[in-house]
């Protein structure tokens, strides 16, 4: 550069671009500057050799070279090389900043998700329980008193079992959920007729949700399926997605229960024609513990868990789930199965499912919607 400088221009605005730039070699290994002042002073000779004929020029040119990497000695150690350091991070910082907001933004939200979670959780267990405890004080004080209603009685003991319910399902779905977190949730696959199992569950529940004032109809589109399920599970995510048809459903609406075959799946539909989900949360609502509606005043109970469990429960099945709906309009849960079946020759084909641990995992499942 600085030979250049000399023959084309006559200036010294090479030799100060040359200084700097030997200054910046401070950032990398002695080694390493070793070995680039070493490569420059074999050019620099050459370049003179080549282009130098008169041997003052030769001299005043070695001298000129010998200043430049003196002065960039200099300038680099008045702090030169933290300066083009800093230059250099400065994007790296920035880059780094931005991550960090990214990174904080999703903890606030965490955090926000986790507050209404509490609230909302504190919420759901004081409620039943301030409903036992004040069903409690009734019978208590009807029992002191001399003229014993029976017909009271037994509202308060219905009133104390529904909240019962309501309790142990929260506490259920709250355990399962972390027993999913740690993986340790595991399912037993079985070859099962998944077309009774449904059918089954449906029956065992119309009554009640016919009693909501609410049509429960069933359809299937194949008489016998057997793929591999977990039948217990399979009842879970069935229950659970009835009894949110039935609490976000409307006064004299329908469910419709329908099952259908899509290449390599098993389809299980359970349409609604209730409040709806507004089309920016029909995805968010399968993360746990986010609500449409987070206010307390809100008209249905709820902790935000069933369809976490539902779609964790589905994937774990090797399924999937999603959802079509229009505000106001209604709903339509859509599950699908693989069409599977295990090795194992444990075939067997739902009996009735309508046992007393099945009865009472409907009241349990349904314990969120008032008679
Ligand atoms: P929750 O205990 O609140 O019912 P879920 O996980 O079962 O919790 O449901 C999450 C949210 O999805 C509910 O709070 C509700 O806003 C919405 N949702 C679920 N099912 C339906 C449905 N069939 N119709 C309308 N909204 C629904």
């Amino acid at each position: 550069m600085g030979i250049n400088s000399m023959y084309i221009t006559g200036g010294i605005s090479a030799y100060i671009i040359c200084m700097f730039s030997f200054a910046t070699c401070f950032l990398i290994s002695p080694l390493k500057t070793f070995f680039i002042y070493l490569v420059s002073l074999v050019f620099f000779i050459y370049g003179l050799i080549l282009n130098v004929d008169t041997l003052q020029v030769l001299y005043s040119t070695m001298v000129n070279g010998l200043i430049t990497v003196i002065l960039a000695q200099i300038i680099s150690s008045l702090n030169y090389a933290s300066f083009c350091k800093d230059f250099l991070n400065k994007k790296r910082i920035l880059e780094s900043k931005q991550m960090l907001e990214t990174v904080n933004a999703k903890l606030q939200e965490y955090e926000k998700t986790r507050t209404d979670f509490f609230v909302n959780i504190s919420h759901e267990l004081r409620t039943p329980l301030n409903v036992i405890y004040s069903a409690e004080q009734m019978i208590d004080n009807s029992m002191k008193s001399s003229n014993l209603d029976r017909n009271q009685i037994n509202k308060y003991f219905k009133m104390i079992k529904q909240n019962t319910y309501r309790l142990l399902r929260l506490i259920n779905n709250l355990i399962d959920i972390t027993k999913i977190d740690a993986a340790s949730f595991k399912i037993k696959l079985i070859n099962y007729d998944i077309v009774k199992t449904v059918e089954d569950i449906s029956i065992s529940v119309a009554e009640f949700i016919e009693h909501n004032g609410i049509t429960l109809t069933f359809d299937t589109e194949i008489e016998e399926k057997i793929i591999a399920c977990d039948p217990d599970s399979i009842e879970r995510i069935i229950l659970n997605l009835l009894a949110n048809a039935v609490k976000y459903g409307k006064e004299s609406g329908s469910i419709f229960v329908d099952i259908f075959l899509e290449e390599n799946y098993v389809c299980i539909s359970i349409k609604d024609t209730g409040i709806g989900i507004p089309e920016d949360m029909c995805d968010l609502i399968f993360d746990r513990f986010t609500q449409v509606d987070t206010s307390l005043k809100r008209t249905n109970e709820g902790s935000g868990i069933g369809l976490a469990l539902v779609r964790s429960l589905v994937e774990m099945h090797g399924g999937n789930i999603s959802v079509k709906s229009k505000f106001g309009e209604g709903s339509e849960f859509i599950i699908r199965l693989p069409d599977l079946r295990i090795p194992e020759n444990n075939e067997k084909i739902s009996a009735s499912i309508l046992d007393e641990k099945n009865i009472n995992r409907i009241n349990i499942e349904f314990s969120d919607i008032y008679l």
